[in-house]
């Protein structure tokens, strides 16, 4: 028993009958890995490659720099795996140099992968860098694009990586609805996907991620989003790929546990929340956590999700 509670608090994400979900940290650089490890973290599941364009509004770092960063990162975890974000400016992260000054609505303008793809460059400096970051080393390496929209944006990213020679699994981030409705589609292209759930919250709601006014908009027990979170990881099993959570929806165990039961495959989150969530999971068998999710869906407020999803995991 000892061993049990032992492994609930520093062993492998999982459900209490053994269904394992693998823990991710989210992580913006090299600074932020002594905490994940520390918090037993299987890997990282969201590196923001934005911290390091922060310093110099006016270009991109130099391609030494960027395999600097990256490699202390992939470093870190010798087995696990780490999934790379290229960068993803624009809207609540702008950058001099990469998006435009005059958008009306930046959040639905030229950000994420809109503006890689208007500088190829730039993507081309990273997946280069990268490519020659995970050089030698056993760590498991998967590159994702912010921001796909649809089966095109997915090609074109992909292609961008080919074309760079990464040896990786490429993937694309769920944050724009389309996206979810045609997971499928976008599957054709890449290997995994990856919930953005802050960003999906964000355009399913039409609500600015950055407004305390619309915040009640921006909570990921929401119905319609747990729908969209069920459609992605139904795709994503339907073509055998695997489908994350990378948003802060991750972070709530208790939402975690709903998550699992609509089929995402891993949870990554700040470092602090892992042991919360480690635990929490553990309590819970699989089906149990299909149950929750399902009375979750059928709720009609996120409030309302929340309770049943409780009243379903508490036994009442
Ligand atoms: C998200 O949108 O949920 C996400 C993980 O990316 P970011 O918060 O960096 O936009
Ligand atoms: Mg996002």
């Amino acid at each position: 028993e000892r061993k049990a509670a032992l492994s609930a608090s520093t062993g492998p994400g999982a459900t209490s009958d053994g269904h394992k979900v693998p823990l991710l940290a989210n992580v913006g650089g090299p600074a932020d890995v002594p905490a994940a490890v520390e918090a037993g973290a299987e890997g990282v599941g969201l590196f923001r490659t934005e911290f390091l364009f922060l310093d110099d509004s006016k270009q991109a770092p130099s391609e030494e720099k960027q395999v600097e960063a990256y490699r202390a990162v992939l470093e870190a975890f010798p087995e696990g795996r780490v999934v790379v974000r290229v960068l993803d400016a624009g809207a609540d992260k702008p950058l001099d140099f990469l998006t435009p000054a005059d958008e009306p609505n930046p959040a639905l303008g030229v950000r994420g992968l809109r503006s890689l793809l208007d500088h190829p460059e730039v993507l081309r400096t990273q997946l280069t860098a990268l490519s020659k970051a995970v050089e030698g080393l056993p760590v498991y390496l998967e590159v994702m694009a912010p921001m796909v929209a649809d089966r095109t944006d997915a090609k074109a990213f992909a292609d961008a990586c080919r074309e760079a020679g990464l040896r990786a699994k490429f993937g694309a981030m769920v944050e724009i609805p389309s996206a979810a409705l045609r997971a499928r589609s976008i599957l054709q292209e890449v290997e995994f996907l990856s919930l953005g759930t802050n960003d999906l919250a964000q355009y399913t709601f039409a609500a600015d991620r950055q407004v305390g006014a619309v915040s009640r908009l921006q909570d990921p027990w929401q119905p319609a989003l747990l729908d969209l979170v069920a459609l992605s990881a139904e795709a994503a099993r339907a073509e055998g790929k695997s489908c994350g959570v990378c948003g802060e929806a991750a972070s709530d165990p208790l939402l975690a546990c709903v998550l699992t039961g609509l089929g995402v495959t891993s949870l990554s989150m700040g470092a602090a929340s892992i042991p919360y969530v480690r635990s929490t999971l553990a309590k819970y068998t699989l089906a149990q956590c299909e149950r929750a999710a399902a009375a979750a869906r059928a709720a009609d407020t996120a409030e309302e999700a929340r309770l049943a999803a409780q009243a379903v995991l508490s036994g009442e």
